[in-house]
């Protein structure tokens, strides 16, 4: 019997994890896929956003604002990439200004910090790479950028560490609640048998509506709509140096283009209405997105694109996020339609969610709770560190991905820390290998070799991303009987 249980190993049902693994309680986390953050968390611009898009008086509003100012210190704490960047908001004509203003106006009602409008020279200071048709901007020095699958990870691998659950490839099928108000129980089932808890918390992404519709009355509905993006090569990281958008539309924040943490350039979103779970990219995708990007940074070297991606958004139609205690079943709680700026407010998210659940039973402290964790990055390391770092664990020597500089010590590391990746995919989300130029083409052998040996799978189970999608399906030629 757990105390709660959450759906959905996104960044929002990992922060939770985190949130509550502070307290004495049970919790689980079940994920259907083959590790935390592999839907919407995965996928993203991976921007922290200042805080001006959502309307005033709104909890995403709060949420957002909350969530970035927060985030510098978590960064630091669970020691992953975080930058804080600023960004621009840039207009070409009379009507661009009027939906600036009208962001600054919102901005400043919602508490975001340092906001103003800029002209001239000083915006070409800041990002000299712009169309000079530009003609002002609307300046946020509090926006930053942030490894999205590493703030979900990060916070499992604590939360595990301080005594929480996780289940991965588990899939929730169905919910049934035993007993009435705050004393019922819940029966969550899975294509593994049955889990019991006392409260449950809906984090399932783009599935939110269909885990609601489980457990309580149907309220919302959610429209996945897909975003297309160009990732470019580090060759070009000095092309731009914050986030830069274009004004944004009904249908979102527009296309951007902003460095990465790991030094990389992105480029996108476009919107449109898609799939839940299909992640592929299009033509016409593709060309909207290298059309808006060229009208605004006309001289952006799409040659260099070493990938392309989608992510799919969880659009329930509305202005605001679904959180909190659902109105039908007592005990059940939403965190649903978290479309952006989810990533950003995920932490602030959390920490509502766990102050509703601590409303119910009493949150003592955990004394396990596992607030911190420090990685070794080599690439970043300067040559003293990297000999000291070599001399203690010789496998800090051996280079496996070239592209990134990833040592086989740092993969190694991620292998044995509390929540191992079990794809070449999920491995990168952990230490970069394979995130580079080549894509993994020359490492992801040796990659595929190492997680094999150190998880005791045979080669053939590995996969490179989902359950499914194997690289090796058996041995050819000189196969030794
Ligand atoms: C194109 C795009 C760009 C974005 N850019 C930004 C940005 O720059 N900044 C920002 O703040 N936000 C951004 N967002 C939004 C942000 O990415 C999301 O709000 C956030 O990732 C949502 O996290 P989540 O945990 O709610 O959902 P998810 O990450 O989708 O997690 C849900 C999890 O639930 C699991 N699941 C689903 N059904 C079941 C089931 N039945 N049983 C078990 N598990 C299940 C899924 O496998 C998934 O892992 C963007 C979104 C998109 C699509």
């Amino acid at each position: 019997m757990f105390d709660v249980i959450i759906i959905g190993g996104g960044v929002c049902g990992c922060s939770l994890l985190y949130e509550l693994s502070r307290y004495k309680i049970n919790t689980l986390l079940i994920e259907k896929e083959n590790d935390v953050s592999c839907g919407t968390s995965k996928a993203n611009s991976a921007i922290v956003h200042a805080g001006y898009d959502p309307a005033p008086g709104t909890f995403m509003a709060r949420a957002n604002v909350e969530g970035n100012a927060q985030i510098e210190k978590l960064a630091s704490d669970l020691d992953i990439m975080y930058k804080k960047t600023g960004s621009l908001v840039v207009g070409f004509d009379d009507d661009d200004r009027k939906s600036i203003e009208k962001l600054l106006e919102k901005g400043r009602k919602n508490g975001v910090p340092g906001l103003r409008i800029i002209e001239g020279d000083e915006i070409f200071k800041l990002e000299p790479n712009l169309s000079r048709d530009v003609k002002c901007a609307l300046y946020a020095p509090s926006a930053g950028i942030v490894s999205p699958w590493e703030l979900a990870s990060a916070q499992a691998e604590c939360a595990i560490e301080g005594g929480a659950k996780v289940e991965l490839d588990t899939e929730v099928t169905s919910i049934k609640k035993s007993g009435d108000g705050a004393r019922g129980i819940f029966t969550v089932s899975t294509n593994k048998g049955n889990f019991e808890a006392k409260y449950v918390v809906n984090a399932a992404g783009v599935n939110s509506d269909i885990v609601s519709e489980m457990a309580e009355k149907k309220h919302f509905k959610i429209t996945p709509r897909s975003g297309e993006y160009f990732i470019l090569d580090t060759t070009e990281r000095s092309f731009v140096n914050m986030i830069v958008f274009q004004c944004p539309s009904k249908l979102g924040k527009g296309v951007l283009v902003a460095p990465t943490v790991h030094g990389n350039v992105i480029i996108g979103p476009d919107s449109k209405e898609w799939k839940r779970d299909d992640y592929s990219t299009s033509r016409d995708g593709l060309d909207f997105v290298r059309r808006s990007a060229t009208r605004v940074m006309p001289a952006i070297n799409l040659r260099a694109s070493i990938r392309n991606f989608s992510g799919i958004r969880a659009d329930a139609g509305l202005d605001d996020f679904i959180v909190g205690e659902s109105k039908t079943t007592a005990g059940f709680f939403n965190m649903a339609g978290i479309k952006s700026p989810g990533l950003s407010s995920s932490t602030a998210i959390a920490k509502e969610v766990a102050k509703l659940i601590g409303e119910k039973i009493e949150l003592k402290p955990n004394p396990n709770f596992v607030a911190k964790r420090k990685i070794v990055r080599f690439i970043h390391m300067s040559e003293a560190e990297k000999k000291a770092a070599i001399k203690e664990n010789p496998l800090y020597g051996t280079i496996i991905c070239r592209c990134e500089t990833v040592t086989e010590g740092e993969i190694v590391d991620a292998l044995r820390r509390p929540l191992p990746p079990r794809s070449l995919d999920a491995l990168k989300r952990r230490c970069a290998a394979g995130m580079g130029r080549c894509q993994g083409g020359f490492c992801g052998p040796r990659v595929l070799a190492l997680i094999a040996k150190h998880l005791n799978l045979r080669p053939e189970d590995v996969p490179k991303d989902r359950q499914g999608m194997y690289i090796i399906t058996g041995e050819t030629k000189g196969a030794s009987k």
